[in-house]
């Protein structure tokens, strides 16, 4: 049958920002509303990011939400369901190209798909797919951490250790949120640099 689930439009809400900005527990905010209206909700994530839970959603202040894992945007797609209103998506910058695409044709089937992702990369490049995604996106939402050298917003993510691979999953001291002013990102490219501060409020704890 082609004739559509409901008359109504959906719509795509992105949520992004840096690292410790709080876009899961936004993302989970907004879903779990959703649920107490009895909407029909699915949530996903990529299979890629496991460093929580298997079949959850957890934001760094340790709010979670049922979720599950797919490892492309294709598979993504097969799992919704007909009478699903409302999708939920995390660590959108780890799907792939096709996925702004997939969330058009949700939108398109009158779901609300409501996107959370890291806009920018290790050394503060667009981080695909989310740039198309927020081309395609109705609603905008950019978080904003707290620096952690000066205490302004912040919208970039440091990279504490010496790497280039660009899915170097975060684990405690390996990330902090700075602003414009104070991200460095030769600090990730140059291991002589890294952790070499005059600051103490910028020493990590993870020796
Ligand atoms: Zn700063």
């Amino acid at each position: 049958m082609d004739v559509p689930f409901r008359q109504s439009h959906g719509w795509i809400e992105v949520i992004t920002g840096s690292m410790f900005s709080g876009k899961s527990e936004e993302l989970i905010r907004r879903l779990r509303r959703a649920e107490i209206a009895r909407q029909n909700v699915q949530i996903f994530k990529p299979k890629f990011d496991s460093r929580y839970a298997d079949d959850q959603i957890v934001s760094h202040s340790e709010m979670r939400i049922q979720s599950v894992n797919v490892s492309s945007s294709a598979e993504l797609l097969r799992c919704v369901e007909r009478d699903t209103e409302v999708v939920g998506i995390d660590e959108a910058q780890f799907f792939d190209a096709e996925l702004p695409a997939v969330c058009n044709r949700m939108a398109g089937m009158g779901k609300r798909v409501i996107v959370a992702g890291l806009d920018l990369d290790y050394l503060g490049r667009p981080f695909e797919p989310m740039p198309n995604l927020l081309a395609v996106a109705e609603y905008v939402t950019k978080t904003h951490a707290i620096c952690m050298v000066c205490g302004n917003p912040a919208s970039y993510t440091q990279r504490l250790v010496a790497s280039d691979e660009r899915l170097l999953l975060g684990t405690q001291g390996t990330y902090e949120a700075r602003c414009r002013g104070c991200f460095d990102p030769t600090l990730a490219g140059n291991p002589e640099k890294t952790q070499v501060t005059s600051d103490p409020r910028t020493v990590t704890s993870d020796e």
